[in-house]
């Protein structure tokens, strides 16, 4: 699904340049739930977004699907992005004067499909993540756990190959934190590839596979056991 091969990623600041990624090799398989572990300024979301083909890469090689990501004109990674690749942030990123219906349609519309259609699919989704009586309120009228659930909602109901997910529970507090991997995992369980990023061990067991970056390349990369989030919630 994912192939990542020698891969770089330098910052440029003013004279200084920052080598970030110094030689990445990894490969995720359909199905995988992987955590993507590293202190703050590791990489991770370097890593992340370049797989999420929201930032390019300086050298090796990326392939998506069995697709080499190359060289793509924004257009048509924009079409990529929207059919491969799901998106959830730590700060939700909702659209706050847009109901909890309206955010999770709004992919939907970008995909050319009907009004109706939208809805009813969005609400499908709400109801999955376990939302719908929430429809039509606004983000600021949610809590930090439902707005990360409608996130996520709204990644799913565009039905992605891979879901990317970066310190989805580093704004939650412990207990909401494991409703959300409850929610990722059960995803993961109807077979979805996601990536979670994170800082936390205890969010990193709820994956099956922990990747640990340090100084810019793979230090650890092992299956561990998963430990259920619904245990805790
Ligand atoms: P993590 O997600 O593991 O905390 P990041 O991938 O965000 O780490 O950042 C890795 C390093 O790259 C940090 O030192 C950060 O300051 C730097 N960095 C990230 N994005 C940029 C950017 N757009 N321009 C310059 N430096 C950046
Ligand atoms: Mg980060």
């Amino acid at each position: 699904m994912i192939k990542i091969e020698n891969l770089h990623k330098s910052y440029k600041m003013g004279n200084n340049t920052l080598h970030v990624l110094k030689g990445i090799d990894f490969k995720v398989d359909q199905g995988e739930l992987v955590a993507i572990m590293g202190s703050s300024g590791s990489g991770k979301s370097t890593l992340l977004n370049i797989v999420g083909m929201l930032d390019l890469l300086d050298e090796g090689q990326y392939t998506l699907d069995d697709v080499i990501i190359k060289d793509l004109d924004e257009t048509k990674a924009a079409r990529y992005r929207n059919k491969f690749l799901g998106f959830v942030f730590q700060s939700f990123n909702l659209i706050n004067y847009k109901t909890a219906l309206e955010n999770v349609s709004l992919p939907l519309y970008y995909q050319g499909i009907k009004r109706k259609e939208r809805q009813e699919i969005a609400l499908s989704y709400l109801e999955k993540v376990g939302l719908k009586e929430w429809a039509t309120h606004l983000p600021s009228e949610l809590s930090g756990g439902q707005k990360q659930r409608v996130a996520i909602a709204r990644a799913m109901a565009a039905r992605p190959k891979v879901l990317l997910a970066d310190e989805p529970t580093g704004a939650l507090d412990t207990t909401t934190s494991f409703e959300v991997m409850d929610l990722i995992q059960k995803i993961n369980e109807e077979g979805k590839t996601i990536l979670v990023v994170t800082h936390e061990e205890d969010i990193a067991k709820m994956c099956k596979r922990i990747v640990r970056l340090k100084d810019g390349v793979i230090v650890e990369d092992k299956n561990v056991e998963q430990v259920l989030a619904s245990k805790y919630v």
